[in-house]
C-alpha cells in the first residue's frame, strides 16, 4: 500500500506528518521525493548504508555525419538541441531524454551519453522503519527521474509513505500517480486553504482518494472547515499549534515520540486509511 502526503506549498508540515506517520506503522518504508528540498533524513536520521547516483541521457552529435539538416531542432519540444550555422548546440539540462533527436536523424549522427543530476540515499532508522531519499544536483530543472527511480526501487514494498514535493508540479505528479490514497496537509489560514485547492483538483483529477489533514490547528480561522464540509472532503486527523511541537522540529525530533496523544492519532489515521483500502 502506498500513502502519499502532500500539500499545496512548502512548509505546511507535510514532512512532520509523512515523517510521524511513517515512524507509527510498523515495518513502513518512508520515500522523500521532495528531491529538491529532501527534509525527511532531518527527522528520521538514517544510517546511511547505500548511496546510488541517477543519471539521464543526452545527445552527443556526430560533426563528421552531421548535415545540418534541422529535423533534430524541429522535433525537440524543449529547444535542448539547436541546429546552427556551422555546428548543433546540445544543452543538456534542457534535455528529458526523450530519444526523439536520434530517431529522426537521418545519417545516425546522434548517439546518447550520461550525466548524473542527483543521487538516492538508503538506510536504516533508529525507529524500525526503513527510508530512501532522493537529492536533485543544484542547478538541475527536473528530478522527475530521481523520483521514478525512488518508486521504481520501492514498489515491493508493503507500505510506502512518501513525502511529496509541494504543489502541483509534474514532479508532484509523478511521486502520487500510482498511490492508493493521500493525505493534504494544511494550515487552517486563508493561504493554506487556497493552495489547498489545486491540489485536491489534481487529486480529484486523478482520482486518488483522499483526506485532509490540518496541521496548526486553532492558528487560523474556520474556511478551511468551512470548504472541506462543502466538499464533502474528510478531515482525516489534526495537530493542534504548540510551541512544544515547534520546539522538537527545531531540533528534528519527531513529536509523536514525545507526546503520546499524537502516536495514537497517527496509529488511529493509518488504521482508517488501511480499512478503505482493503474494502
Ligand atoms: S532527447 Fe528529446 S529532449 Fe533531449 S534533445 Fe533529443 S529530442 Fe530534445
Ligand atoms: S538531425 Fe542529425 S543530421 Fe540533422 S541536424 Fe540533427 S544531428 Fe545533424
Amino acid at each position: 500500500m502506498r500513502i502519499a502526503v502532500l500539500s499545496g506549498k512548502g512548509g505546511t508540515g507535510k514532512t512532520t506528518i509523512s515523517t510521524n506517520l511513517s515512524i507509527n506503522i510498523e515495518n513502513s518504508m518512508l520515500i522523500d521525493t521532495d528531491v529538491e528540498e529532501p527534509n525527511s533524513h532531518i527527522f528520521l536520521k538514517p544510517n546511511i548504508t547505500e548511496t546510488k547516483s541517477v543519471k539521464v541521457e543526452y545527445p552527443v552529435v556526430d560533426n563528421e555525419k552531421c548535415t545540418l539538416c534541422g529535423k533534430c531542432g524541429d522535433f525537440c519540444n524543449f529547444n535542448a538541441i539547436i541546429p546552427a550555422k556551422n555546428t548543433v548546440l546540445v544543452f543538456q539540462e534542457s534535455c528529458h531524454s526523450c530519444g526523439g533527436c536520434k530517431m529522426v536523424c537521418p545519417t545516425g549522427a546522434i548517439t546518447y551519453s550520461k550525466r548524473e543530476i542527483g543521487k538516492i540515499y538508503e538506510g536504516d532508522t533508529k525507529f524500525g522503519i526503513k527510508m530512501k531519499y532522493g537529492e536533485l544536483n543544484l542547478g538541475e530543472m527536473s528530478g522527475v527521474k530521481i523520483i521514478e527511480e525512488l518508486k521504481e526501487i520501492t514498489k515491493n514494498e508493503d507500505i510506502v509513505i512518501i513525502d511529496s514535493p509541494p504543489g502541483t508540479s509534474c514532479s508532484t505528479v509523478a511521486a502520487v500517480e500510482d498511490v492508493d490514497y493521500a493525505i493534504v496537509v494544511t494550515e487552517p489560514t486563508p493561504f493554506g486553504v487556497s493552495d489547498m485547492k489545486m491540489v485536491v483538483e489534481m487529486l480529484r483529477e486523478m482520482k486518488i482518494p483522499f483526506s485532509v489533514f490540518i496541521n496548526k490547528a486553532g492558528l487560523g480561522d474556520n474556511e478551511v472547515y468551512e470548504y472541506c464540509e462543502d466538499e464533502k472532503i474528510k478531515i482525516i486527523g489534526e495537530v493542534l499549534f504548540d510551541k512544544k511541537i515547534a520546539e522538537y522540529y527545531s531540533e528534528g525530533i519527531p513529536f509523536s515520540t514525545k507526546i503520546p496523544k499524537y502516536k495514537k492519532l497517527f496509529n488511529d489515521i493509518f488504521e482508517e486509511i488501511y480499512m478503505e483500502f482493503r474494502k
